[in-house]
């Protein structure tokens, strides 16, 4: 998911309907905008694309104020329905309040059934609304307070925005899983998930949140408070791989580079004689240039990406995604006819993208097909934020690198290493979590029935 929040601008919702349309390769599933006149909270989301669903200038009518809120959602917990849509909004004792969350709580089951059991009602099966409900309940008074006293009962993965009548919050978990960032628009204040969303809107970059960090802003300008108990970091490996933009700075680094030093290392790792390296587009674009480089091969585009369909994955429906490598990518004959071709991809999840893009290589008259990915296999299930498959479905859990290869019908394959990966990202002094790929999870579940996918 993508969250955007600004305060302090006349034109609060319009500048987010903006900060989402930079985020939207964080979710396609659903999106929505709260903002605040400063006496009350004004609500339009809905399923869809952020074109879509704020095409007509009309709604901007109904979201009048200088404080916004906005979220692009793609489901990791809780079903795609509309009522799951963010950010989720109450009403009680105090007032109004609206959240928008990326990431995933580990224990919210846990929690949820607490409340339950105490009388609360739940709307959404979201983990997110577990947070409003433990912030109405809290019995402290101010409001950094509530949020603070809320955050310590939660474990997991959460960058949070929350937008009342007169405040805005930026909250970070300690483990700092998911990217957040803070800007400034004349006397404004901007947060958003990657720093794409700021440049589209000529926000000046200010810092990243940190982890833990709480920052409440005010018409008094900004406090930052950190109520939590300090724990490791764990950002998120497969944001640098996959998830975030290239041209965003997160965790103090460039996704560009970072994804083009993925293909240089990979390219010491496994080389191969070859005539050209091709990406699969867009997501392997970068790390196809830093092989290419490395290897000092050609790099050419022997697939043309039509641009107008998401990213396949992201849609939830396995029929859509079936279809969807024809829908959209295409080869170009002329430049891979009779070539040994290089193919390098960011991450092999399924394998059954992979395989149709083999096939299609090779139908464009390639003579070898050597697929090479700027990740180590995918093996273990997120359980922070990214909604890859269960473990059963994950090819590299349960086949080998030479049984992964026959599947996907390559002539060889060569994944990134765990050393390279992180060598690549310069991880010497910082952990991050690669739990997709080591297994080794950095926060433990409360109780394994909470990690419904660990089989
Ligand atoms: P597969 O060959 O496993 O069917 O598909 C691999 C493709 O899925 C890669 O091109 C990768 O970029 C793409 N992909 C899209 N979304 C995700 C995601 O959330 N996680 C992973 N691991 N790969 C994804
Ligand atoms: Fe990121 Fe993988 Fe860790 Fe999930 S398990 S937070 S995708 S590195
Ligand atoms: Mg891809």
């Amino acid at each position: 998911c993508g969250i955007f929040g600004i305060y302090g601008h006349p034109e609060a919702a319009n500048l987010t309907y903006l900060g989402l349309y930079a985020l939207q390769h964080r979710g396609q599933e659903a999106c929505g905008i709260v903002s605040s006149d400063g006496r009350s909270l004004h609500v339009h989301r809905s399923m869809g694309l952020v074109a879509d669903v704020f095409g007509d200038q009309a709604i901007f009518r109904n979201l009048p104020g200088e404080a916004a809120i906005g979220h692009v959602r793609y489901s990791t917990t809780g079903d795609s329905v509309t009522k799951n849509v963010q950010p989720i909004k109450v009403d009680y004792s105090r007032g109004s309040i609206a959240v928008a969350h990326n990431g995933n709580l580990v224990n919210a089951q846990m929690v949820k059934d607490e409340l339950e059991a105490w009388g609360s009602i739940f709307q959404t099966t979201m983990d997110t609304e577990v947070i409003l409900h433990l912030l109405a309940s809290s019995k402290q008074n101010a409001l950094e307070d509530r949020i603070a006293e809320a955050l310590g009962r939660l474990k997991g993965a959460y960058c949070l925005l929350f937008l009342t009548e007169t405040r805005m919050v930026a909250a970070r978990d300690p483990q700092g899983f998911r990217p957040l960032c803070l800007g400034k628009l004349g006397d404004g204040w901007v947060v958003a998930s990657e720093s794409c969303a700021l440049d589209l809107i000529e926000a000046e970059f200010i810092r990243e949140v940190e982890p833990g960090e709480v920052i409440v802003i005010t018409k008094d300008g900004i406090t930052s408070h950190f109520p939590l108990k300090k724990s490791e970091a764990a950002p998120c490996i497969f944001e640098f791989v996959y998830f975030a933009r290239p041209d965003s700075y997160i965790f103090g680094k460039n996704v560009y580079m970072v994804r083009k030093d993925f293909g240089r290392q990979l390219a010491r790792e496994h080389q191969v004689d070859a005539d050209i390296v091709i990406p699969v587009p867009d997501s392997g674009v970068p790390a196809a240039l830093g092989y290419a480089q490395e290897a000092g091969l050609p790099f050419e585009l022997g697939l043309i990406r039509n641009h107008y369909i998401g990213r396949t994955f992201i849609e939830p429906q396995q029929s859509i995604r079936h279809f969807g490598v024809k829908i959209k990518l295409n080869p170009v004959r002329e430049i891979l006819e009779g070539k040994r071709v290089v193919v390098i991809d960011d991450s092999i999840v399924r394998g059954t993208t992979s395989r149709k893009i083999v096939k299609m290589v090779r139908n464009a008259g390639a003579k070898e097909v050597h697929v090479r990915i700027s990740s180590p296999p995918t093996s273990y299930p997120c359980y922070y934020g990214i909604d890859t498959p269960t473990r059963k479905e994950l090819i590299s859990s349960s086949h080998t690198i030479e049984e992964i290869r026959r599947y996907i019908t390559a002539d060889s394959l060569g994944y990134l290493s765990e050393e390279g990966l992180l060598k690549a990202v310069g991880a010497g002094e910082n952990p991050f979590c690669k739990a997709c790929f080591s297994g080794n999870y950095p926060i433990t579940f409360p109780k394994l029935a909470a990690a419904p996918q660990l089989d």
